[in-house]
């Protein structure tokens, strides 16, 4: 009898009961249930679509499950769940609404974030004709659901090629299959692309993160709004900020420093920056250096700059390195107040989730005390809007980027 089968179909499912925190965490909005806040499962498949019940056996949606990570279910729905591959289309779809509305002056933006676009575990971004995949968790590894995302990519966007980018950590912690990075549609691995009339060479199979980093496209322009004469981009990869500062662009037509010098100790990210200065007749200076040694030695030097941007990697990838993290921001902070004429601009950049903006603006503030310098906020930013921070779930907000004035 068919309704009798599907009562017990329905029982088939696999599901999940939460501790009263796990319930807690789901409540205050928190997508992510920790393996020690489960209290029942048994025997559930890698990647399972799992039903989340309370102690009693209350229903309180469907989650994502991992067999491997601490990070055991992440929701996906407070309410049921069919058809997940439908699922998964469907908020792309939104995702990509949601650029359109937001995302302006650039072709090149990230389309799906994460839990910040409700599909945990994926991350899609666009460099002009070329689409970037990332897939981070065991639910979006499954056939049926990496199937339905780039039916939808080909559908909604016509990409000349959907690039995987594989992270071969994140699949050995998830215990997934080794994969190779590759092509998986289309022809296209390498493009050009635009962002507030600077251009940029892409290529899907080099480079940090998915390419470029994406998040900071509106600091750029923001940056380029206040920079001026000389100019000093520290840690500047492929030449985002730099490029930014020495382009006469279609946003701020009067922005332009007189001359532009970028630092890197990565050769292949300073022979891209290079290249992309050439795409846009710019001269511009590259150095292959150890940041740290290169502002010590510049300062000491008594070397002065009208602009400096600091746009350091990550240094507190854990809580347990946050005081060592907060001394590198301290450092690099300091020296480049020192360096900064007065009317100066300093445009300061933070990447570690476990840094907070208090702890931010505190640890710039002591630099400006020893540097004996006061400085105005002109700008707190963050990262760009393609990169949505959920409201109740911090994880989502990492990148910060102070502009500052330095006072006379
Ligand atoms: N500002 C860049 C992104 C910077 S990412 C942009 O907007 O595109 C951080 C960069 O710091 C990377 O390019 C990395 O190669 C570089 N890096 C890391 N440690 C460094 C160090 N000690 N000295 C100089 N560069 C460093």
């Amino acid at each position: 009898m068919p309704k009798k089968r599907a009562v017990s179909a329905k029982h088939a499912e696999p599901s999940v009961k939460l501790s009263a925190r796990g319930v807690a965490r789901l409540e205050a909005r928190h997508p992510w249930v920790y393996r020690s806040d489960i209290t029942e499962e048994k025997d559930i498949p890698a990647g399972s679509v799992v039903r989340v019940l309370d102690q009693r056996g209350k229903f309180l949606g469907t989650a994502l499950y991992s067999s491997s990570s601490q990070i055991a279910i992440r929701m996906i729905s407070h309410g049921s769940v069919a058809d997940l591959p439908a699922l998964v289309a469907e908020r792309i779809r939104a995702a990509i609404a949601y650029r359109k509305e937001l995302v302006s002056n650039t072709d090149a933006y990230r389309i799906v974030f994460s839990e910040a676009d409700f599909l945990p575990g994926l991350i899609i971004d666009r460099y002009n004709d070329v689409l970037t995949l990332q897939i981070l968790t065991q639910s979006m590894d499954a056939a049926s659901v990496r199937e339905a995302v780039l039916q939808t990519l080909r559908d909604e966007l016509r990409p000349g090629g959907i690039v995987e980018r594989v992270e071969a950590r994140i699949r050995e912690l998830e215990q997934l299959p080794p994969r190779q990075s590759g092509l998986l549609w289309g022809e296209k691995s390498s493009t050009e692309f635009n962002m507030n009339g600077v251009r940029f060479h892409y290529d899907g199979f080099e480079g940090q993160k998915t390419g470029a980093f994406l998040d900071q496209r509106e600091n750029y322009a923001a940056a380029a709004e206040y920079a001026h004469g000389e100019a000093l981009d520290v840690f500047c990869y492929q030449g985002g900020f730099a490029l930014h500062l020495i382009n006469t662009n279609a946003l701020h037509p009067a922005a332009k420093c007189s001359s532009v010098t970028g630092v890197d100790s990565s050769r292949p990210a300073l022979e891209m920056a290079e290249k992309n200065a050439l795409l846009n007749g710019r001269e511009l200076e590259w150095i292959e250096a150890n940041a740290f040694d290169l502002l010590r030695e510049y300062s000491a030097a008594n070397r002065r700059y009208d602009t400096i941007v600091l746009d350091p990697p990550a240094f507190a990838k854990t809580k347990r390195d946050l005081e060592k993290a907060l001394g590198g921001y301290k450092e690099l902070n300091l020296r480049a107040m020192k360096m900064l004429r007065p009317g100066g601009i300093l445009v300061t950049c933070c990447c570690s989730f476990h840094v907070s903006p208090a702890d931010f603006l505190k640890v710039v503030a002591a630099a400006a005390q020893d540097a004996h310098k006061s400085l105005r906020v002109v700008e707190h930013r963050g990262a760009a809007k393609d990169h949505p921070i959920l409201l109740n779930v911090p994880e989502t907000s990492y990148l910060q980027c102070l502009i500052l004035s330095v006072s006379n």
